[in-house]
């Protein structure tokens, strides 16, 4: 099959080179050297500009913001092939989403939105896990495309139902993070070792993701990777409260999770890792993790 990849950034590049093992690879990327590289790298294909992509009949998107997704439909809408299908495995917004499916529709290309979890690490050993919104034919085509890349394929409902569920889980991730980083401080003032905190914290009733594989490296080994932009991450959870504000629920535990990550967005550098956010819970208490 010959499939177009469009974006090559940290998700993207490993992505692309797990499906060349099964395809035609074309890819694209804004900055020409990395689709070169992985050209060289990985036997894909530069396409010669962005919409040679056009020509494939798989198309998949792996960009920063449902918005960057629209410039290139814009760009391809009018050199796409009846039949194509268009899997976006950025981390997009629902309503955004949607209207680019309409829009798709209309030259009777189907469109999919295919977000992800499971981080760098997921995607250079093809362990993500992707969540599908579209109906159950486009499903099944993208699940055929994406299995090579995932362990876990989960079909969420109609199309926007993948984006929504993917910035929804990402919120409780955010959250989980700062209250955790808030209390194992709060237990390092209390004249605790850090290092007993987090054990404690994971063999009770406070265990999670953030507590066993995202925190100890960071706050107990001083070791502070970019693993994922936390401009995509207050992307995400900004996105998960303009759906609470749509529904007009209340959900104020979402919006102060909104509040601190992008004021810890204007707090560290450009390109800061998500979990640098617990730098700002500590600087907000006068101390740091390594004080
Ligand atoms: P990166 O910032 O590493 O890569 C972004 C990609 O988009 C690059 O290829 C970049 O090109 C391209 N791009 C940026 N702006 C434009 C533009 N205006 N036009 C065309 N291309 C553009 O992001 P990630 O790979 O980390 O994330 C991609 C998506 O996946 C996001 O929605 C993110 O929320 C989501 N995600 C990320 C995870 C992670 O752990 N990193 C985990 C799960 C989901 P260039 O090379 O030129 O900069």
């Amino acid at each position: 099959m010959k499939i177009a990849f469009i974006g090559l950034g940290a998700m993207g590049f490993p992505m692309a080179r797990h499906l060349a093992k099964e395809h035609e690879v074309l890819v694209w990327n804004r900055t020409a050297e990395k689709a070169e590289r992985h050209a060289r790298e990985h036997g894909t294909r530069v396409a010669s500009d962005l919409t040679e992509c056009a020509n494939a009949p798989v198309i998949i998107t792996m960009l920063p913001t449902s918005s960057e997704v629209d410039e290139t439909v814009d760009k391809l809408i009018e050199h796409l092939q009846p039949g194509t299908l268009w899997i976006d495995a950025t981390s997009g917004d629902p309503n955004v989403s949607r209207e680019t499916a309409k829009r798709l529709a209309r030259k009777q290309v189907a469109f999919v939105d295919a977000p992800v979890t499971g981080a760098v690490v997921g995607a250079e050993n093809a362990t993500l896990t992707i969540m599908i919104g579209g109906s159950a034919e486009d499903f099944e085509r993208a699940r055929e495309i994406l299995r090579i890349n995932g362990k876990t394929i989960i079909h969420v409902g109609d199309v926007g139902t993948g984006h929504a569920i993917k910035v929804l889980t990402n919120s409780i991730m955010g959250a989980t993070v700062w209250m955790t980083a808030e209390c194992l401080l709060l237990a390092k003032e209390l004249g605790i070792d850090i290092r007993t905190a987090l054990a404690v914290t994971n063999a009770g009733s406070g265990r999670s993701n953030a507590s066993e594989n995202l925190l100890p490296m960071r706050i107990a080994d001083g070791k502070w990777p970019l693993v994922f932009k936390l401009a995509h991450h207050d992307k995400d959870i900004r996105i998960a409260n303009s759906l609470s504000h749509q529904l007009h629920a209340s959900t104020p535990m979402l919006a102060l999770t909104q509040q601190l990550f992008s004021a810890s967005l204007h707090q560290l550098p450009e390109n800061a890792d998500y979990i640098e956010v617990a730098k700002i819970v500590a600087q907000m208490n006068g101390t740091s993790w390594d004080a």
